[in-house]
C-alpha cells in the first residue's frame, strides 16, 4: 500500500490522536508503573522512573550524592565501574578505588577493610551483576558492612534484576538502579530508581545536586512526589512507560521466581555445556557467575570476534557475542536473558559454538 492510500485509509489515526492513536499517559497511569516497580524490587522507598536509559539515573545518583569534601569507595568488578569513577571524581568527591580481577568477585571483607582504612568514605558504589564480565557480586554481605559504616549505598543493578533476587530496601540500599533491556526482556528508553529516605537527605543537602536539569532527582521529588504525583513534570516517554508496563505484568504473570529461576538454569546449561565442549569459563569460581550472561575464554590462538562471526554464521540468531573493550580478543558472552534465557536458546548457542570451533 502506498503512504497516500494508508493516509486515506479509514482505519488509519486522525494526525491529532498520535502516531499510534493511544490516549496519553496520564499521572496516575505514570504512579501505577512506579508501584510496580516498588512491587517487584519489594520496596516502600520512593521509586523515581527516569526517562532515559539506565545511565541517566546512575549519573543523576552520583551527582546528586557527591560533593567536594565527600570521599567514595568505587568498587570496580566490570567497565561500570570504570564510568562510576569518573563521574565521582568530576563531582569533586575524593575517590577511594576498590578494584578487584573482572573474573571474580568482590567480598565483603574487602569492602569492610576498605571502609576501615577510610572511615572518611560517605558513600558506597556497586554494580550488582555485569553482563559484560559475567560476574555478580553478594549485595547482602556487602550492604550489611556498608551500613555499619553508615555510608550511602548505590547499586546498580540493571543487569541483576529479574535475574536474580534483588532488595534493595531489605539490604540497605539507598539508591538502586533498574532498567529493563536485560532480563526483563522490556525497554530500554526508561528506566528506574529507588530512593531511601536518607539518600533524600543527603542530596537536598548537597548544593552540587543538579537542580532545574534532567540529572535532578531533587526535580522528580519537589515536582512530582512532593506534589502528591498529581501532575507530571514534562511529558512522559508514552512508548516506553508502556513497555515498562507490559513486561511487569508479564513477569508477575509468570511469576518473579519463575523468571529468575530460568535465568539460573540458562547459567548453568551455558557454563556445562561450554565447559564440555573444552571453553574455560572467564568467571572461574560458578558462584560468582551472574544468571544474567556466561563469558568464556576463547581458546589459545583464535580471536574471539572471529568465532562469534562463525558461529553467527552457523546460526544468526543465537545471543553470542564478543567481549568489548580490552577483552575484545580473549572473551566471548552468551547472552542468556530476557526471551533468550531459555534452554533451547543455550543448546542452539553451544550447536553453533561447537561448529564455529570445528571450522
Ligand atoms: C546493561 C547495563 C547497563 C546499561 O547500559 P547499556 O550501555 O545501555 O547496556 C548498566 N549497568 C550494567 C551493569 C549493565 O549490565
Amino acid at each position: 500500500m502506498s503512504a497516500a492510500s494508508a493516509a486515506a485509509s479509514p482505519a488509519s489515526p486522525h494526525p491529532h490522536d498520535g502516531l499510534l492513536g493511544l490516549p496519553p499517559l496520564t499521572a496516575a497511569d505514570f504512579a501505577a508503573v512506579e508501584r510496580g516497580v516498588a512491587a517487584l524490587l519489594s520496596t516502600g522507598d520512593d521509586v523515581v522512573i527516569m526517562q532515559g536509559e539506565a545511565l541517566l539515573p546512575l549519573e543523576a545518583c552520583i551527582r546528586g550524592a557527591a560533593r567536594p569534601g565527600s570521599t567514595a569507595l568505587n568498587i570496580v568488578t566490570g567497565p561500570y565501574g570504570t564510568t562510576f569513577g569518573g563521574w565521582l571524581r568530576d563531582a569533586g568527591a575524593k575517590v577511594v578505588d576498590l578494584a578487584v580481577p573482572f573474573d571474580s568477585a568482590v567480598a565483603a571483607e574487602q569492602v569492610a577493610r576498605a571502609l576501615k582504612a577510610h572511615p572518611e568514605i560517605d558513600f558506597v558504589s556497586l554494580v550488582h551483576a555485569e553482563a559484560a564480565t559475567g560476574n555478580t557480586n553478594p549485595v547482602a554481605e556487602i550492604g550489611e558492612v556498608v551500613r555499619d559504616g553508615g555510608a550511602l549505598f548505590m547499586l546498580d543493578a540493571v543487569a541483576s534484576v529479574a535475574a536474580e533476587p534483588l532488595l534493595p530496601q531489605q539490604w540497605g540500599v539507598d539508591l538502586c538502579v533498574i532498567g529493563g533491556q536485560k532480563a526483563m526482556g522490556g525497554p530500554a528508553g526508561v528506566s528506574a530508581v529507588t530512593v531511601s529516605e536518607r539518600a533524600w537527605q543527603r542530596i537536598a543537602a548537597n548544593p552540587a545536586a543538579p537542580r532545574r536539569s534532567y540529572l535532578s532527582l531533587l526535580d522528580w521529588k519537589e515536582r512530582w512526589i512532593d506534589g502528591g504525583r498529581r501532575t507530571l513534570p514534562h511529558a512522559p516517554a508514552q512508548l516506553e512507560m508502556l513497555a515498562l508496563d507490559a513486561c511487569m505484568a508479564r513477569i508477575a504473570q509468570e511469576g518473579l521466581d519463575a523468571v529468575i529461576a530460568r535465568h539460573r538454569a540458562a547459567a548453568a546449561a551455558a557454563r556445562e555445556g561450554a565447559l564440555d565442549l573444552g571453553l574455560s569459563p572467564f568467571v572461574s569460581e560458578a558462584a560468582h557467575a551472574a544468571p544474567v550472561a556466561t563469558t568464556v575464554r576463547t581458546p589459545q590462538g583464535m580471536h574471539a570476534g572471529e568465532l562469534v562471526a562463525a558461529a553467527l554464521a552457523a546460526d544468526p540468531g543465537v545471543p553470542l557475542a564478543a567481549g568489548g573493550g580490552a577483552l575484545a580478543s580473549e572473551m566471548l558472552r552468551i547472552n542468556h536473558y530476557g526471551a533468550d534465557a531459555t534452554l533451547p536458546t543455550i543448546t542452539r548457542t553451544l550447536s553453533a559454538l561447537s561448529a564455529a570451533l570445528h571450522r
